[in-house]
């Protein structure tokens, strides 16, 4: 019976399908959480309360409201999207990329980005049938290596060009005048993945509508939503009319609209709280760079990534992990990021049992 089953699913699932790992989450019950990049701070007492009272008056036996209009209107404020141009959100922004993805996708269209990156970017092109490219960054210090990307750009006519600014997982924030560069040469699409915003002063926002190939993606999860699942992508009325037609209606569900509506009622909590955590940032990147031998890369997003000695990634993990905090460990994920860790950064208690932990590990050693 079940060798049977096997031999359907290996008949009827793609290939490129089987020959997928499923996306992996860690397991991170009892550990602090710094794996991610997610905000560490929970709402104050009377937020909840308030929102509760929110939640009660949802009518979830209803659909959503299919456009969300009354969360649309503060998101569009508070991400700064200009004022000629469309939004469309997405169930997280994962969903936006897979809109994309559906919307380009044909025989021989591939996707472009950079490696090590984002790494959704790379499934979703697998998930609708696009070939994926990756360019290597700069070994040195991730940032673009603006030549070859422009030469794999020449050789592969990318459907859509993906850039996460700042990269995830590098942290770090490519030339403004590199990807501008990139836009003009692309032939398709540029979507500049501005996930991290909320620990940048960079953006790509106020500059759409310079470019006819050109749309901005932001999240409401690194800022401190994560559990909402809501992205936004802003751009040209001529792009985002198309991919509004694959949104599948009401991706927004009901109870999703009426928190992050609230959530914006309140974003002085939130801002907040991102500017705790751009506090922390160096503070952190300096306690862990005092090991020998240890490269703490430069970040403009809420987690470092950090280079071990020669060998030490997955002990360093272990041992952390023993000690109750969970990170994550990139070594092995890609060739440039041998020896890597990247560590979320948390609350300062919860960055104090990093480095805690991690002087444990090392002096043990
Ligand atoms: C976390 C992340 C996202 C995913 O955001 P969701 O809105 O939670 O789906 C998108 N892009 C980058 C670069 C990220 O790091």
């Amino acid at each position: 019976m079940s060798d049977e089953r096997q031999r359907l699913v290996e008949n009827w699932v793609r290939a490129e399908i089987r020959a997928l790992r499923a996306y992996h989450v860690q397991p991170a019950q009892g550990l602090i959480k710094l794996d991610a990049m997610e905000n560490p701070y929970t709402w104050p007492a009377e937020l909840r309360a308030a929102w509760t009272e929110v939640l009660q008056a949802a009518d979830v036996n209803r659909y959503p409201d299919p456009t969300a209009a009354a969360l649309t209107a503060p998101l569009r404020d508070v991400m700064g999207v200009p004022e000629d141009m469309r939004v469309i959100l997405g169930n997280g922004s994962d969903e936006l990329i897979q809109m994309i993805a559906m919307s380009l996708a044909g025989p021989s269209r591939s996707v472009l980005s950079v490696e090590p990156g984002f790494v959704m970017y790379r499934m979703i092109a697998t998930f609708c049938g696009m070939r994926y490219v990756g360019v290597p960054l700069a070994a040195a210090d991730f940032s673009l290596d603006l030549a070859a990307v422009l030469q794999a750009i020449d050789a592969h006519q990318p459907a859509v060009v993906f850039l996460a600014y700042p990269n995830n997982p590098t942290g770090n924030l490519f030339d403004a005048a590199a990807i501008e560069q990139v836009i003009r040469a692309a032939p398709g699409l540029v979507v500049v993945d501005e996930a991290y915003a909320p620990f940048t002063d960079a953006t790509f926002m106020p500059r759409l509508g310079e470019f006819d190939n050109l749309v901005v993606m932001r999240t409401v999860s690194k800022m401190g939503l994560a559990g909402l699942r809501l992205g936004l992508l802003a751009g040209p009325a001529e792009w985002l009319d198309e991919f509004d037609k694959v949104r599948l209606p009401y991706n927004i569900n009901v109870l999703t609209q009426a928190s992050a509506a609230f959530a914006l009622r309140h974003k002085a909590v939130f801002d907040a709280q991102t500017a705790a955590i751009r506090t922390e940032r160096p503070r952190l990147a300096a306690a862990l760079a005092e090991h020998d031998g240890v490269t703490v890369f430069a970040s403009d997003a809420n987690f470092l990534l950090v280079r071990t000695p020669p060998g030490r990634a997955r002990v360093w993990f272990d041992g952390l992990r023993e000690r109750g905090v969970l990170i994550k460990n990139l070594d092995g994920a890609h060739p440039l990021l041998a020896d890597c860790l990247r560590p979320t950064v948390g609350t300062p208690a919860e960055n104090d049992a990093l480095i805690a932990a991690l002087r444990e590990v090392v002096e043990g050693a």
